[in-house]
């Protein structure tokens, strides 16, 4: 198994400080599986390779499988058996989750982005070309582009044919990757450390739960924006679902990056949609905007007769405050992404203090609205209030699948800021949205246009109305649609499922 690492950055022979590996000698590791070696094929100031090339031992790895086996750590039982194939078989030749854990352990400050000689090299994106010459591939070469040319590497993988003397065999599993871009050598480092064994499929250890906080520190910076972040989640941790599913929602959690990170400053800090009110005009009856939305919510909830809810997104939870003190909601369910706007709502509802009675009608939930949740079925009535412009536009169809698909409740309530109104804030420069976290804000045109789409593709009919002064050129500062389902279950299918699953 082999790879290398090339730069033209000069003196390229810095690559020596930054792998903290001296290019003029041969380095070696034992490693439980074989023996790691680093050496350099090059080395000049022009043009300087890293080799790094590992010899597993067969013996070693089987040996490696039945130990950690019979340690009753893990539950996975061991793959082949006591078969041949333990001893005979590809993990000797092909890059693998075995290269990934000696990248690891041979290159650990690099990764980390460590330099005691370098410490400003480290940090700046430098010239880089990368090498795995035998790359396990599930999902051919085009999955390769799909995972690297996001992070902003040049992509070429080349099918190795199964047998060179015949083409009618076609190709195997493996191709021969080369990534060329300019990076830091850490977040290229940290790349490879994820997507080898995304690539290969098949990890060859048991996959604890602690992997996820590997997963996390290695993603750091690139994983939770990734395009295919679902995929490589899922397959990093092996489809354990239930990991998976917790990476996840850490991911989304991470992307909600203007949270506050002390949990006693979020007690204080305004919901979503209070700030928008710095400079806003008298509203209706001078009531601030997110309370006047609250009530046009409770209102159309109110109406659709519902009395099991969920507030999907639920943050702080200046809804379920509203919502437990009317005795007709014998549920009401809260969920959001982030654990600690659940903690804050935890506090706010006072549920230590509540009778038990009331205590069992509210019930609050980690969960990602770009996941199919088993537990959101069957409901009444579901709220997105001021939550769909927090996620990114390319994420929308795994949520309206995950909520009008798959959760379907009868009424669907969904308010959003209407951009045509932010003229009318003084405090909000042109262009700029009502909230740092907002993805987007959609015009009314564009609102009618969603509602509609989503209405028709899964049997709802759409009712659209404003909240707040109704300004005669740009409309009302929220929008409220409200969703009644037409067609009967079974679940039409989603036109476009992203990652929901
Ligand atoms: N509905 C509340 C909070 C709105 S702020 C109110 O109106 O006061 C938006 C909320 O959506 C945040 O709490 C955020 O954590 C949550 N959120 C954003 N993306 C999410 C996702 N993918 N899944 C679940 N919740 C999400």
């Amino acid at each position: 198994m082999l790879i290398t690492v090339t730069t033209t950055h000069q003196p390229a022979t810095d690559l020596g400080y930054l792998l903290v590996k001296h290019p003029d000698r041969v380095h070696t590791f034992g490693m439980p599986t074989g023996t790691a070696y680093v050496v350099y094929p090059e080395a000049d100031t022009e043009r300087c390779t890293a080799a790094l090339l590992l010899d597993i031992d067969p013996l070693a790895l089987s040996g490696a499988r039945t130990r950690r086996g019979g340690s009753g750590r893990g539950g996975n039982p061991t793959p082949d058996g006591f078969t041949l194939g333990q001893y005979v078989n590809d993990r000797s030749y092909a890059a693998s989750s075995l290269l990934s854990s000696a990248l690891s352990t041979v290159f650990r400050s690099a990764l980390r982005g460590n330099s005691k000689d370098r410490p400003e090299l480290a940090a700046t994106a430098i010239p880089l070309e990368l090498r795995v010459p035998a790359l396990r591939c599930r999902g051919g070469a085009e999955l390769t582009e799909k995972l690297f040319a996001p992070l902003g590497w040049t992509v070429t993988a080349v099918p190795i044919p199964l047998d060179p003397s015949r083409p009618d065999w076609g190709d195997s599993r493996y191709v021969d990757l080369t990534l060329t871009g300019t990076l830091r050598l850490a977040d290229a480092l940290n790349h490879l450390y994820v997507l080898l064994p995304v690539l290969d499929d098949a990890k060859h250890y048991w996959v604890a739960p602690d992997e996820i906080d590997k997963l996390l520190r290695a993603g750091a910076g690139w994983l939770a924006e990734h395009p295919e972040r679902g995929l490589i989640t899922r397959r990093y941790l092996a489809h354990r679902r239930a990991l998976a599913g917790a990476a996840l929602a850490r991911l989304a959690e991470q992307r909600l990056a203007d949270e506050p990170a002390d949990p006693d400053s979020i007690v204080e800090a305004p919901d979503c949609g209070a700030d928008e009110e710095a400079g806003l005009p008298a509203t209706v009856d001078r009531q601030p905007l997110a309370a006047l939305r609250r009530a046009a919510v409770l209102a159309a909830l109110d109406s659709s007769g519902a009395t099991r809810v969920l507030d999907l997104g639920c943050g702080g939870g200046a809804l379920l405050t509203d919502l437990v003190k009317n005795r007709r909601y014998t549920e009401i369910v809260g969920t959001d992404v982030s654990s600690r706007s659940l903690t804050v709502a935890e506090r706010r509802l006072r549920l230590d203090r509540l009778p038990p009675r009331q205590r069992e009608r509210i019930k609050l939930w980690q969960s990602a609205l770009t996941y199919q949740d088993d537990r959101l079925r069957g409901y009444d009535a579901a709220v997105l209030m001021e939550v769909v412009e927090h996620l990114d536009p390319p994420r929308l169809p795994a949520l309206e699948a995950a909520v009008f698909g798959h959760a379907r409740p009868e009424t669907v309530v969904v308010t959003t800021p209407n951009v045509e109104y932010n003229v009318r804030y003084p405090g909000l420069a042109a262009g700029a949205f009502r909230h740092t976290d907002h993805r987007f804000e959609w015009t009314r045109a564009e609102f009618a246009d969603w509602t509609g789409a989503v209405g028709a593709h899964y049997g709802y009919a759409v009712t659209i109305s404003g909240v707040g002064a109704d300004d005669p050129e740009v409309g009302s500062p929220t929008q409220l649609a409200v969703f009644t389902r037409t067609a009967p279950n079974p679940t039409p299918q989603p036109t476009d499922l992203g990652d929901a699953r």
